[in-house]
């Protein structure tokens, strides 16, 4: 007789659905036959890892015996020399993803809840649900989220507020004073979790200055990643910026060696390479003007977007479109998920990558 193991876990994970990721360009290869793919659809950063990374990851090979430095020593000393803040402030994750996890599990039980807003980052609700806390979405205005809304929703069962700034997958953003402003209205005894995976793509003057803004609310954290902006998805590096307390209890069920050996010696390269930043940051512009361009001319309509990303409303329900463009050998993603079922996003990539997204568009387009 088997047991139904459903029944022994607990309930939060009884009603979870695995996070959905984009499909890997190998798999769209076997399926389909296709050798030529082109693969937009996990915000990952087309110019390849930066090589100051890359040889620093090599050269950590030799290292793999051993376990990482559990307090990633010489990744925090320069994070927190940059960022003007205490290495005591700082947590190290398996990308941003474990970063957020973590949160929920120090701060969420089953007697608590959570905000965050609709179209908001996928992995909120799975965290707070798998830590048994219940979950208050607030309608998003204009797709992004609606500060008022979130902190009229607060209760006194609330431990933790989400927000991704920019969100994925809308690319909405939030300004200093807005964040301000909300941070007013929250009780101090309520962590809000500020997600910038993306913020090193963004020009925008009134962006937050986030770590100021730490030394004036203790109940703020920041989370940042290596994924997006430094081209390390892979690695999975990512980290949180709090007051030390915070970061004190992260560490109590952070598992001790997160990040791993070469992750770390490529992630501290990583930071110092000012220039791959800033190569990404451009090719992420104009890529993103090439697809806003394309998309006019191909008449649809899509959110504004700050990130690495763009939401393209389609004309009918996307999946077919999605089916279609993987047939010519794109891949991007759709987000019925995220209750937009129109909705296709497409990760910004190089040049050509684009222009071949535009093309395939328009002929799935033309073929609908
Ligand atoms: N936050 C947001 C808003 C994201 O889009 C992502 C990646 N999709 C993450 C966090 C997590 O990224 P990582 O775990 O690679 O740092």
């Amino acid at each position: 007789m088997t047991c139904d193991f459903i029944d022994l876990a607990n309930e939060g994970v009884q009603g979870l659905q695995p996070y959905q990721p984009g499909k890997p360009i190998e798999e769209l290869q076997r399926e389909l036959g296709l050798s030529d793919v082109v693969k937009l659809a996990s915000n990952e950063n087309p110019l390849g890892p930066p090589a100051s990374a890359l040889a620093a990851y090599r050269e950590a090979a030799g290292q793999l015996h051993l376990y990482p430095d559990a307090g990633g020593f010489e990744l925090k000393a320069q994070l927190s020399a940059a960022l003007g803040v205490e290495a005591a402030q700082l947590t190290l994750g398996n990308g941003s993803n474990d970063v957020l996890d973590l949160l929920a599990r120090v701060f969420l039980d089953s007697d608590s809840s959570a905000v965050f807003s609709q179209y908001a980052f996928i992995v909120y609700p799975i965290a707070v649900q798998a830590a048994g806390a219940k979950a208050i979405v607030t309608p998003a205005k204009d797709w992004g989220h609606d500060l008022d809304a979130m902190a009229a929703a607060i209760d006194d069962r609330t431990r933790l507020v989400f927000i991704a700034n920019p969100n994925n997958p809308t690319g909405t953003w939030l300004s200093e004073s807005a964040v301000r402003a909300f941070m007013a209205k929250v009780p101090e005894n309520v962590v809000v979790v500020l997600d910038e995976a993306y913020c090193e793509y963004l020009n925008e003057p009134a962006y937050p200055d986030s770590i100021a803004m730490l030394a004036d609310y203790p109940n703020l954290v920041v989370t940042r990643t290596f994924s997006k902006a430094f081209g390390l998805a892979g690695l999975r590096v990512g980290y949180a910026i709090s007051h030390p307390d915070i970061a004190d209890l992260l560490n109590r069920v952070r598992a001790p060696f997160n990040v791993s050996v070469p992750a770390l010696a490529a992630a501290t390269a990583a930071y110092r390479d000012a220039e791959y930043l800033q190569r990404s940051r451009e090719l992420n512009a104009a890529g993103m003007a090439q697809l806003e361009k394309g998309l006019v001319a191909l008449g649809l309509q899509y959110i504004a977007s700050v990130g690495n990303f763009i939401a393209v409303e389609m004309p009918a329900a996307a999946m077919p479109y999605y089916q279609a463009l993987l047939k010519k050998g794109v891949i991007v993603r759709p987000v019925g998920v995220y209750g937009m079922p129109n909705h296709l996003r497409i990760s910004i990539g190089l040049e050509s990558e684009n222009q071949r997204c535009l093309n395939a568009l328009q002929e799935v387009l033309s073929e609908a």
